[in-house]
């Protein structure tokens, strides 16, 4: 029996285990086709800064342009990429193509702002990670402080191991920005020992915040240490005007959200964003 509910129409037989491992197979299948037919595609969200409405930086978010199910998001996909450590292939294509489209803005004469690119933990861990991030910024002559990578909470569980990557990228100039900020399970302590550049903080405190003085708090407190510490902050999935203007009246400037705009095309970003004077002639 198929079921027409599915989380992301690959739910077929869902009840028996027989029937998940074909769906996985076949999902792994079809990524593996659809990364040889470059169906992957990547979004562009924009971050703002509240004050003056200048895009400071946007970040890639990767879509699967299905032939016959339509633009997909990648939480319909990353998961089963990760398991089958199709991820790292998706992976090292999303940076290229970020890392390349940059640098054609900034050639073309659009504002020298950086890209934020999604680490999964497989990737992180990938032995040759330096080494391939390394080589898409030579081929794409993108330098590498335009390039910032985002990670999460949960890929620092291994401390030696991640500090010495997280060391190694950052003296190779690239920036890191810990994403979800507050929804890990890890320590505090780990934000001293790394060498982070940005906390990005998470959209599940920013949801509840006009109504939820704990969630101001917690916004609060991650502006306070963030300071303290010399990092930059970035506030997640800000909709309305309202929980703009708390989380500006806290201090936080730097805005990704709904509010300002979804994740777009690149010709969609190109247009509003990076060359807004021209395309209004
Ligand atoms: P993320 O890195 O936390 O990215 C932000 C997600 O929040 C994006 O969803 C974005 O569209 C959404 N978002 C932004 N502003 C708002 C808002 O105001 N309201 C709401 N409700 N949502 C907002 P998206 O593009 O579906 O990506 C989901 C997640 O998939 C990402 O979360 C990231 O963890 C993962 N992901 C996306 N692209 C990649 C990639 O290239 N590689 C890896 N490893 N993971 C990726
Ligand atoms: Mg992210
Ligand atoms: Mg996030
Ligand atoms: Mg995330």
């Amino acid at each position: 029996e198929v079921k027409k509910n599915g989380r992301n129409g690959y739910q077929f037989f869902s009840d028996d285990l027989n029937g998940q491992l074909l769906e996985q197979l076949e999902l792994e299948a079809d990524l593996r086709k659809a990364l040889e037919r470059n169906e992957f595609t990547v979004f562009y969200q924009p971050q703002i800064r509240a004050d003056n409405n200048e895009i400071i930086g946007v970040e890639a978010l990767v879509r699967w342009q299905h032939p016959v199910k339509g633009l997909l998001p990648p939480g319909l996909f990353i998961s089963a990429a990760e398991e089958s450590g199709q991820i790292v292939e998706l992976g090292n294509f999303v940076l290229r193509e970020a890392c390349r489209q940059m640098r054609q803005w900034h050639d073309e004469g659009g504002p020298l702002i950086p890209v934020a690119v999604n680490l999964s933990s497989q990737q992180f861990l990938q032995y040759s990670l330096l080494e391939d991030i390394r080589e898409i910024l030579r081929e794409t002559g993108l330098a590498p402080k335009y390039l910032e990578l985002e990670i999460t909470e949960g890929m620092m569980m291994d401390a030696t191991r991640s500090s010495g990557i997280l060391n190694d990228l950052a003296k190779s100039g690239i920036r890191i920005s810990l994403d979800d900020f507050g929804t890990g399970y890890s320590s505090l302590g780990y934000l001293k020992l790394y060498p982070i550049h940005k906390v990005k903080i998470d959209r599940s405190f920013i949801s509840g915040i006009t109504d939820s003085s704990n969630d101001r708090a917690i916004v609060a407190t991650i502006l306070t240490m963030a300071q303290h510490m010399h990092m930059q902050v970035i506030a997640e999935g800000i909709e309305t005007k309202e929980q703009l203007e708390i989380v500006v009246d806290s201090g936080c400037q730097d805005i990704q959200g709904y509010y300002y705009s979804r994740p777009l095309a690149a010709d969609d970003l190109k247009q509003k964003y990076m060359f807004p004077l021209e395309a209004s002639k």
